[in-house]
């Protein structure tokens, strides 16, 4: 039985729900009353239900799809300006007892090469990944308790939080790990993690046990209730995601749009960031089995409808897309983005040796993140290394009522400009430095509030002469 506020997985994500709004969505998908009444409620930014979000999904509408598009981007400038936050994946270790049959690190791939960072390690990465300009780490680990206990995670936090190389630092280390208990979510809380990420992969739950048939994900329900232990543990930003191509997409688009609605309405806060990743080529996978079932097409019109389902919530595409779909994805609603990418557990301090490979899937975005910024700044965004809110201890329900708001607009902007000029100065090649500072000079006019204009001024004439760290 459908439940929003039951903790338990298969009340909150009712498989007779998800099929009730499949078959609810295939018949509305071309009325264009319905249609019109949902886009009219999405106009308030208020954001839609799964079964309102899965209508137009599935709308062959052509119009109608414009207007899908066009409102999405509509919200995204609203919502986010056209700042683009920067992240990069750190791989602490690819050891994993788990049988995830899509990942090459699953317990009986024995071509790939097992790796685990040293602290030493640890250092030599961030310190690689600080000079390239990086304020922001998602840190990425296989499920092993032997080779991967909660210990050497936080150990891994520590070192990194105190590694200061010049003007280099990382301001927020975001967590990926395997689903695990409150007091191990307590001790991350400790540890100052900004957000827990954890993708469901798939939200079909006889999917879900096929696709993993032997280690602890095997467990749905554990799996799927982690961030419900998580929020118990003190951590209030949690970054959902679902693995495309792993099952039928309007089933996990639905699911996904389930679980925000739990969070909320059981929580009381919804998730901080989806994450919309899709299945890559990788090492002893095979690629008739797994082959990327969406097109770029559904990706795109995914992608809008997150926007206009869940306005509040950021939303992640990694390198795992090409330049070209990256480009396409980022004015439908996307907010953050990595950039020069390693998937492999090291790398970023020295290239891996092909015969030594531990990478996690291909990348399909190979840019240095010189590029990336230039790139994003010659189609008029801003890159932002903010990490503001989780420092000033805006999170959970502080942050969104802040977004809530639209309040948090004049810290992010500000905070976006002054990170990028930091960037500028200490890590640009002098081309991407021209580029960037005459579009902080052009951006500086957003700013409406003449004080805050002033202060933003006189913190970037600060920055040039070499004082870092500024923030709203
Ligand atoms: Fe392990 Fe995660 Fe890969 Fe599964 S997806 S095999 S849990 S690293
Ligand atoms: Fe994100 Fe907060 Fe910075 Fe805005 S001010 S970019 S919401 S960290």
């Amino acid at each position: 039985m459908y439940n929003v506020m039951s903790p338990k997985a298969e009340e909150f994500i009712s498989h007779e729900e998800v099929l009730a709004s499949l078959a609810y969505a295939q018949e509305h998908k071309n009325d264009r009353e319905l249609i019109d009444e949902i886009l009219a409620k999405a106009r308030e930014r208020k954001g839609l239900s799964h079964r309102e979000a899965a209508v137009l999904l599935d709308c062959e509408l052509e119009d109608k799809n414009q207007e899908i598009y066009a409102l999405a981007e509509q919200i995204k400038k609203d919502f986010y300006g056209n700042r683009i936050v920067m992240f990069a994946p750190l791989y602490l270790s690819n050891y994993c007892i788990n049988g995830c049959e899509y990942c090459p690190y699953h317990l009986k791939n024995k071509h790939i090469a097992r790796k685990k960072l040293t602290q030493e390690e640890i250092v030599k990465e961030v310190t690689a990944l600080q000079d390239m300009g990086h304020k922001r780490l998602a840190l990425e680990a296989g499920e092993d308790p032997i080779n991967n206990p909660i210990e050497y995670i936080l150990e891994c936090i520590k070192t990194i939080y105190g590694i200061k190389h010049k003007n280099g630092a990382i301001r927020r280390v975001n967590v990926n790990i395997a689903a695990t208990t409150i007091e191990n979510y307590r001790k991350l809380k400790e540890a100052g993690i900004g957000t827990y990420i954890l993708f469901q992969e798939t939200y079909h739950k006889e999917s879900y046990e096929k696709l993993h048939p032997t280690g602890p994900k095997h467990d749905y329900a554990y799996h799927t209730e982690a961030m419900d232990r998580a929020m118990d543990g003190g951590i209030d930003d949690v970054g959902l995601g679902v693995l495309f191509g792993l099952n039928n997409y309007q089933y996990d688009f639905t699911g996904i749009l389930m679980h925000a609605e739990h969070l909320e309405a059981y929580k009381g806060v919804g998730p901080h960031t989806i994450s919309v990743p899709r299945l890559r080529r990788a090492d002893d996978i095979d690629p008739d089995v797994f082959d990327n079932g969406i097109s770029d097409e559904i990706f795109a019109k995914i992608v809008a409808c997150i926007r206009i389902a869940v306005p509040y919530t950021g939303m992640i595409v990694s390198t795992r897309e090409s330049q070209a779909c990256r480009e396409k994805v980022l004015h439908l609603g996307i907010s953050q983005i990595s950039g020069a990418s390693k998937t492999s557990v090291g790398g970023y301090a020295q290239p891996e040796p092909e015969e030594e490979n531990s990478a996690q899937f291909d990348v399909s975005d190979n840019r240095t993140l010189d590029e990336v910024v230039k790139w994003l700044m010659e189609m008029d965004y801003v890159p932002s290394f903010c990490t503001a809110c989780y420092r000033e201890g805006r999170t959970g329900d502080r942050f969104m009522t802040l977004l809530k708001s639209g309040q948090i607009v004049n810290c992010c902007h500000p905070n976006a400009l002054m990170t990028l000029k930091e960037y500028l100065e200490d890590y640009a090649s002098e081309q991407t430095r021209t580029v960037g500072d005459k579009l902080i000079e052009k951006e500086l006019n957003v700013i409406t509030n003449p004080k805050v204009k002033e202060k933003v001024i006189d913190y970037l004439a600060n920055i040039h002469k070499g004082e870092r760290d500024f923030r709203f």
